[in-house]
């Protein structure tokens, strides 16, 4: 590997589990904890100690059970948040605390009611009892990109002074753009005093959709730690996406010299485990691991992809762990299994056209035995164009329909008793993989 290392902090588990609909259960959070493991994260940041007993839980487990990369726990400055984060770490191999106080000063004058003077000796103070309780101590000043910059270097050196080793740059509402964000990272690495014993680490929300382009400005800039959750999960818009930052660095490492320890195969697999543990749907179009991100490898039967796969992809579905469209329909695959997988690749049909979708599927199976995405893609197109294709964003929730819906159509197919492979269950949750017979491979062996 050429280039210089940066390190992925993942807060999926705190900044991520802290949005709407995203609580886990500690169960939950060391089985993601442990994939988080595999994908190759640097930094699990596993909760927020003070916040409940679940959090304190979920981070003494996490420490216990993942002991690889080094684990985090979020405290305010005061002395009781972090002496019960330093709790929670106690058995974790590579603990740190992660301290963070606001210093912009909408936030000092309307949420803390403190002065500035006030601000920089509490987090010079809470910093040095840190350092007291674990060697790794990150800071981060809440709200730091509209904050007074003087000021804000003016608490770095402060806190660099009272042992901090990462320094933590968010973006706390989402608000900066790259070339300003850029700039801020330069200017702290150029005038900070002892910023260069430290890392520089940059934490942004997408509220403008700029979290991914504002962190790989500061990595330019000389940021060396990303903070960032699978599936760009996080409060509002949600924090810098894991997967894409990865990939960027990855795809462009001609204009980016970095590099992340992060087994790109696991992106996809993580992210899965995720959806199913949230039950939050990804957007179909999500950059990286989205449904659709891969689609014309689905089978597109263009020109171009079939002489040379560059033509259209910058990257392969393998490197992130989509696997290779395994799906094979048999002509004994049903009507419903192949409505499903129409849809699965972007077309949906009414009854009327169905039955001729699968009267030409018949007759192919009867041909060639093994009908392949790109064989469906081709028939489909040949009997009806583009007419049928599903509108972009729809294909979700349209898909979750087709499966509420289908489950009641085997049993009008069955009158004698549903087949397993057509059970609710089987068709409705990727959860039900562990009991998958060879028909739902068919359905979801993609
Ligand atoms: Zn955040």
């Amino acid at each position: 590997m050429e280039g210089q290392r940066i390190t992925v902090f993942d807060t999926t588990l705190r900044d991520g589990e802290q949005s709407p609909g995203c609580s886990m259960n500690v169960h939950e959070k060391v089985r993601l904890g442990r994939q988080l493991d595999r994908l190759g994260v640097d930094v699990i940041e596993a909760g927020f100690p003070i916040a409940s007993d679940g959090d304190f839980a979920a981070v003494q487990a996490i420490a216990a059970a993942v002991p690889r990369p080094i684990i985090a726990g979020l405290a305010r400055a005061s002395r009781h948040d972090i002496e019960r984060a330093a709790k929670a770490l106690e058995f974790a191999i590579r603990p740190r605390i992660h301290v963070f106080l606001a210093t912009s000063d909408i936030h000092l004058q309307h949420k803390l009611r403190i002065s500035r003077q006030q601000c920089l000796e509490q987090a010079a103070n809470s910093v040095r009892l840190a350092r007291t309780l674990c060697d790794d101590v990150e800071f981060s000043p809440e709200d730091a990109t509209r904050t007074d910059p003087e000021f804000l270097f003016q608490v770095l050196a402060a806190v660099i002074e009272a042992g901090a080793t990462t320094l933590n740059i968010p973006d706390t509402v989402g608000y900066t753009v790259p070339a300003e964000f850029g700039d801020l990272i330069r200017n702290i690495r150029e005038r900070v005093p002892g910023i260069e014993k430290t890392t520089i680490s940059a934490h942004c929300h997408n509220d403008l959709g700029l979290a991914v382009a504002n962190s790989l400005a500061a990595i330019a800039n000389g940021a060396r730690q990303v903070e960032c959750t699978i599936n760009g999960i996080g409060e509002r818009a949600g924090n810098a996406s894991l997967e894409e930052i990865v990939m960027a660095l990855r795809v462009r490492a001609d204009k980016y010299a970095y590099y992340t320890a992060i087994a790109t195969e696991q992106l996809y697999p993580t992210s899965q485990m995720l959806e199913e543990i949230t039950e939050i749907p990804v957007q179909p179009n999500k950059a990286i691991i989205g449904r659709n991100a891969f689609a014309h490898e689905a089978g597109i039967h263009q020109d171009g992809m079939l002489k040379n796969r560059l033509t259209y992809e910058i990257m392969t579905p393998q490197s992130v762990g989509v696997p290779d469209s395994k799906l094979v329909l048999g002509k004994h695959s049903g009507r419903h299994a192949l409505s499903l997988r129409c849809e699965q690749l972007g077309y949906r049909f009414e009854r009327r056209d169905l039955d001729e979708v699968y009267r030409r599927f018949v007759v192919l199976a009867d041909e060639i035995k093994h009908v392949h995405d790109h064989h469906l893609l081709e028939l489909i197109r040949e009997a009806y164009g583009e007419t049928h294709r599903i509108p972009p964003g729809r294909v979700a929730a349209e898909l979750a329909e087709a499966v509420a819906a289908g489950a009641e159509e085997p049993r009008r197919m069955f009158p004698g008793g549903v087949p397993a492979e057509f059970s609710a269950v089987n068709l409705s949750s990727g959860a039900a993989a562990e009991h998958h017979s060879e028909q739902e491979d068919y359905l979801w062996g993609v």
